[in-house]
């Protein structure tokens, strides 16, 4: 069995869709929202749905549909059974319009929901690292509940203090890329009691499956590529992620 930690089931045909994913073992998804319309879609999809959960947030670069109230409309879906996450959010410099002081405000209001709600944050961070590390270190009181660190993209060398944390890693698609050593470097430092399976879909589509929509029926494909590279059986493999899963969403 298969875990997706990070889907936007919102943009996809799931009625589709979901044969194909069952098909290939993948049990559990979270479906993450990144405004208030796909988090919204997010909580209908998990009602609707067996296995399916929900994280709901506004990400960084989706802040310009940001409006007062919308804090409070995010706390409202996070009363249903199936949201497990506060997310995705976070801070991401890749754009040269970054409001990086706006960022991080909306970042540590949402930082500060989860934890009145007691739940976890699933966390975007995209050419950040030393101010999300900063960031992190600032607010760890307020991070008991955990996360995760989705797409890791930083260095191998900033595991380890993520780790300390407190934080889980995930890896998708990219850690199947031939450019995208460092990925696989980190995916390799991780303690096994830290590592989690996502796909991002439907973005960053595995190998052999660039150029099309990626699917958590794709999971497998990224689990056995992160056994491989710790040298363990994939089923072994995945029974721990599903451990990890468990203890960090409760699902
Ligand atoms: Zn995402």
């Amino acid at each position: 069995m298969f875990v997706d930690t990070h889907c936007h089931l919102n943009q996809m045909n799931l009625d589709e869709e979901l044969p194909r994913i069952r098909e290939a073992r993948v049990t559990k998804m979270i479906a993450i929202g990144y405004d208030l319309t796909s988090s919204k879609e997010a909580v209908r999809i998990a009602e609707g749905n067996e296995g399916i959960y929900a994280a709901v947030g506004f990400q960084p670069t989706e802040l310009h549909s940001f409006q007062s109230g919308d804090l409070e409309r995010i706390r409202a879906l996070a009363s249903s059974q199936k949201v497990v996450a506060i997310g995705e959010i976070g801070m991401d410099y890749h754009y040269e319009d970054t409001n990086k002081p706006l960022q991080r405000e909306k970042f540590v209001e949402q930082i500060e929901l989860a934890k009145e709600l007691k739940l976890p944050v699933c966390i975007h961070s995209r050419d950040d690292a030393e101010d999300m590390l900063n960031l992190l270190k600032e607010e760890r009181s307020k991070l008991i509940f955990g996360g995760v660190m989705h797409c890791y993209s930083h260095s191998r060398e900033m595991v380890k203090s993520f780790v300390d944390l407190g934080f889980y890693l995930a890896f998708g698609g990219t850690v199947t890329y031939k450019n995208a050593k460092k990925v696989a470097e980190s995916a390799r430092e991780v303690p096994l009691d830290r590592i989690l399976t996502e796909t991002d879909s439907p973005y960053l589509p595995p190998v052999p499956h660039r150029g099309e929509r990626n699917t958590p029926a794709f999971i497998p494909i990224i689990a056995e590529k992160l056994a491989a590279l710790r040298e363990m059986e994939t089923e072994r493999f995945a029974e721990i992620v599903m451990k990890n899963t468990k203890a960090l969403f409760g699902i």
